[in-house]
């Protein structure tokens, strides 16, 4: 089994495919000021299985949310959740990458994204995706940030490497002024949202996910890869997190 196969075997039975939390969600849909009524337009542009369109689609009642991610096998249990809680005919999936999204011009009220933007990064991101929204239309976006001003060495050059886009808040929402954006509103993923939230449950899995695999030499190294990106975080958590970034579409 290749490499993005068995990523996807790890992953897929998780709540979330990367640090979050229902109460950060709840928050930053709360920076919004969407009216939680309003017949909305949403997209959750990289959604994994989709934690956060559940969210979405449960809080906004008159909304219809468009869970897009590039995988398919996590938007069918994404789809199989949405039918559980009764959300069916209010959620749509689409297979397709976040370069190339199937919306017109100035469709969307709200664009989601936890966690995912990085994909292409986040300057990229919020540039390609304007243009879909409505005017004064809303934009909730989690990017990987610096929490302080400097940093270790070690940590700094990781990040130089794995995602240079990685900077501190003030420099991701001056990115957004730039863009044509206004920002409305800025938090930072507490350490929960990593822990319990995200890597607790993904150890959890760890012995099932390798005895599926009879201990093959790839997922031995999935698992391996995974523990030193947790040993990385325990170590150096108090210098990056994800910031959540709410911004409106400014004219
Ligand atoms: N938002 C989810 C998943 C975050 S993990 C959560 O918070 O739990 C990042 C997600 O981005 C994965 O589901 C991955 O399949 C998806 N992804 C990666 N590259 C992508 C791309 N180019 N276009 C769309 N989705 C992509």
């Amino acid at each position: 089994m290749e490499d993005l196969s068995l990523l996807i075997d790890l992953h897929k039975p998780g709540y979330r495919q990367g640090p979050g939390g229902d109460a950060q969600t709840e928050l930053a849909l709360r920076l919004t000021t969407c009216d939680v009524n309003a017949d909305l337009r949403v997209a959750d542009i990289g959604c994994g299985t989709g934690a956060s369109t559940l969210f979405l689609a449960t809080t906004l009642k008159n909304a219809h949310v468009t869970a897009i991610d590039l995988l398919p096998d996590f938007l069918v249990t994404l789809t199989q959740r949405a039918g559980e809680q009764g959300l069916a005919t209010r959620i749509s999936t689409q297979t397709c990458s976040m370069d190339d999204l199937p919306f017109s011009d100035a469709q969307l009220d709200l664009i989601w994204s936890e966690g995912a933007v990085y994909n292409i990064g986040f300057e990229t991101g919020i540039q390609l995706w304007r243009r879909f929204l409505k005017p004064r239309g809303f934009l909730a976006v989690s990017e990987i940030t610096w929490t302080t001003a400097s940093r270790p060495e070690a940590i700094q050059s990781y990040w130089d490497a794995a995602y240079p886009e990685i900077a501190t808040a003030s420099e991701k929402i001056g990115i957004l002024e730039r863009h044509g954006y206004t920002p409305l509103g800025y938090l930072i993923l507490p350490e929960e949202c990593w822990t319990t939230g995200y890597y607790q449950p993904l150890q959890d899995r760890f012995p099932d996910f390798l005895a599926r695999h009879e201990h093959s030499e790839a997922a031995q190294a999935i698992v391996a890869a995974e523990e030193e990106e947790i040993a990385l975080y325990q170590r150096y958590k108090d210098f990056f997190s994800y910031g959540f970034y709410i911004a409106q579409k400014s004219e």
